[in-house]
């Protein structure tokens, strides 16, 4: 039967989960397991998901991609280093779009093509398991995404819904609702608690950090407080181990050619300082190797072989750790500014969501900073699709019985001049808020307002995302006398919506 399904793409591993009526389970996979690798190799002129892909990687790793979810929506122009060789994208007329791409064999593809790759083989799973195509989705994305990088997750799973609409001829209604990680994490755990307790989530992945508290159990689900780094996950750690193993090789072997200016070795020695950063969250010390690495000029193969311990490893990483403890302290902070009798103690508990939170020195940091023991899950990994799928079957009105109340991460703003904006609604602001506002115009006889939609966190627009600009025309009014309404929105998933004198600006508003 059609259900709506929970998906969670990692910047890691994905997978895809569905509510069967009295628990979330996972649907498993076309080879039989629950996850699926985000790794996707071009190759032989199409291309290969999961763990084919890892295979296909080490023999033709140039057009082997992994961990792009943090480029999602990403300019051009705020590139970061991401270890693969990326572009600017193209239209189809060859002239840059300002958007970042990865190049592949054939042609550049944005992220979030790469994300509709692995969307598709999830709810082609899901169609296998359910026996038609799923009626819709809650996809989760982590809680302090910016708004471009949500729209090009979501247009991802729509494009693997068109692809699928294709394939099968068929013109599937589709339901897509984004839900932030954390909280899909905290509805998963507490949703059938009967009494209502206060929690702290830490979801560190692959790619994001986000710190949630939040109050779950009784049926309802209200987050309090939210905050997160977007450039924190283990992609970081793999990163610093990498540096570190180039900085060595380079010391002893400075006849042979450097690492970092070959895109395949880097790719392998990433590949093996994930697993070395695995190894170390359960033994005291590993060996990092790479079988037949390079060559001596007179043929001979090198290997690439250091033995790294857990203590090193964690020294070389700490700066990363306290970026960690510095977002939650921010948390703490936020909590404290809503209900000024905060403290650590009030938490019932502290829930580690995301593969990262199996490193030791993590939990470790966590514990003395909340000063309790964290809840360990068997699987940290799981809790995010199982909340996608809890939250699939309250949109079915399958539970009817449970509520969820979010908030948004980021305020939504106005640039009215300059530098400076008004903020209209802020940060932590419930799903369903909205304001109105007068907007008026500086100069005497200004003929128009020019105006900009923003997200972010503080009041200097130049830090801010820009959702929208947009003029607007005004009869000859002395300064400061015009007043041209405008109602800020946050609909029930998160989504903003600006409408100024009955005209949308930003965002969608059938009412308008
Ligand atoms: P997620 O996005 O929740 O799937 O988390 C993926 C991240 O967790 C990746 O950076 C993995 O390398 C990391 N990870 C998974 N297992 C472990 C482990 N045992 N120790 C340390 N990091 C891990």
């Amino acid at each position: 039967m059609s259900e709506i399904v929970g998906l969670d793409i990692g910047a890691t591993t994905s997978c895809v989960a569905r509510f069967d009526g009295r628990a979330a389970r996972m649907i498993d996979l076309p080879d039989g397991s629950s996850y699926l690798p985000s790794v996707i190799t071009f190759v032989d002129g199409g291309y290969v998901i999961g763990h084919d892909a890892i295979e296909a990687g080490r023999k033709h790793s140039t057009f082997m991609f992994r961990n792009w979810k943090r480029q999602l929506g990403a300019k051009w122009h705020d590139m970061e280093d991401t270890g693969f060789q990326t572009v600017e994208s193209r239209d189809e007329a060859g002239n840059p779009t300002g958007f970042l791409a990865y190049q592949g064999p054939d042609r550049c593809y944005l992220p979030e093509e790469l994300t509709s790759l692995i969307a598709h083989e999830l709810l082609r799973a899901a169609q296998d398991k359910l026996g038609a195509m799923p009626k819709g989705a809650v996809l989760c994305v982590p809680a302090d995404f910016i708004q471009s990088q949500r729209d090009a997750a979501e247009r991802a799973v729509l494009m693997a819904v068109d692809r699928l609409r294709e394939e099968d001829g068929k013109d599937y209604p589709f339901t897509l609702e984004l839900m932030h990680e954390p909280t899909a994490a905290a509805l998963a755990d507490g949703y059938d608690a009967k009494r209502a307790t206060r929690i702290a989530v830490v979801d560190l992945g692959g790619s994001t950090l986000d710190v949630s508290f939040i109050q779950s159990g009784g049926g309802l689900t209200v987050v309090k407080t939210t905050n997160g780094i977007r450039d924190c996950g283990g992609i970081d750690w793999d990163k610093m181990l990498a540096d570190y193993i180039v900085s060595m090789w380079r010391t002893e072997h400075p006849d042979l050619a450097d690492p970092a200016t070959r895109d395949a070795a880097m790719s392998l020695i990433l590949t093996e300082a994930e697993d070395v950063k695995k190894r170390l969250s359960s033994k005291q010390e590993t060996s990092f190797r790479i079988d037949d690495f390079d060559k001596e000029p007179n043929g001979e193969d090198v290997h690439l072989n250091y033995l790294i311990t857990r203590k090193a490893f964690e020294e070389m990483t700490a700066p990363l750790l306290r970026r960690i403890i510095g977002a939650c302290q921010i948390a703490l902070e936020d909590a404290v500014r809503i209900d000024p009798r905060f403290s650590v103690k009030d938490l019932h508990a502290v829930l580690l969501v995301g593969g990262m939170t199996r490193m030791p020195s993590i939990q470790e940091a966590v514990k003395q900073f909340f000063q309790r023991q964290p809840s360990k899950k068997e699987n940290p990994e799981t809790l995010v699709a199982f909340g996608a799928a809890i939250r699939g079957a309250m949109m079915e009105g399958r539970r009817p019985d449970l509520a969820i109340q979010d908030i948004s991460s980021h305020a939504l703003a106005l640039e009215v001049v300059g530098d400076t904006a008004a903020i209209l609604l802020p940060k932590g602001s419930p799903f369903g808020a909205s304001a109105a506002f007068d907007v008026t115009n500086e100069i005497d006889g200004q003929a128009q307002l020019s105006l900009r939609v923003l997200s972010g966190e503080g009041s200097r627009p130049s830090t801010c995302e820009v959702l929208a600009s947009t003029e607007h025309k005004i009869a000859f009014f002395e300064a400061r006398k015009a007043r041209v309404p405008l109602i800020a929105k946050i609909d029930a998933s998160g989504r903003p919506t600006v409408i100024l004198d009955g005209k949308v600006i930003y965002g969608e508003d059938e009412a308008a």
